[in-house]
């Protein structure tokens, strides 16, 4: 490795538009009318921020690591925030494609 390179810019997650995404902040909401009250999104929440006494509210940090979006049997929860679903589709539609293996010497 060549330390002494400079460091790189840190990641600045963008939109479709190529313009910085900003969801730092942004949850999960949950649709009352689906939810069960089952408690799986609670319980495999890796951060531990959905609450157990409200599964509608999440009370700590959220990495949006979509972990209660697909436990949720009911589909109930989802993302609302534009820029999150901005950034989402943006990599949709450029990191799916199939690419060859790449090899570096260091
Ligand atoms: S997993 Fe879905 S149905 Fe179960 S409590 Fe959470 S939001 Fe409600
Ligand atoms: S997206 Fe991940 S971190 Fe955020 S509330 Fe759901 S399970 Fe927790």
């Amino acid at each position: 490795m060549d330390r002494t390179r400079p460091a790189g810019p840190y990641y600045t997650p963008l939109k479709e538009d190529g313009t910085p995404a900003r969801f730092l902040k942004a949850k999960p909401l949950t649709d009352g009318a689906r939810c069960a009250g089952c408690g799986l999104c609670s319980a495999v929440c890796p951060m531990g921020s959905i609450s157990r006494s409200d599964f509608t509210q999440v009370t700590g940090v959220c990495i949006k690591c979509q972990a209660c979006i697909r436990a949720c049997p009911a589909g109930a929860k989802y993302f609302d925030d534009p820029d999150f679903l901005s950034h989402v589709t943006m990599l949709e539609r450029t990191c799916t494609a199939r690419k060859d293996n790449l090899f570096l010497e260091v």
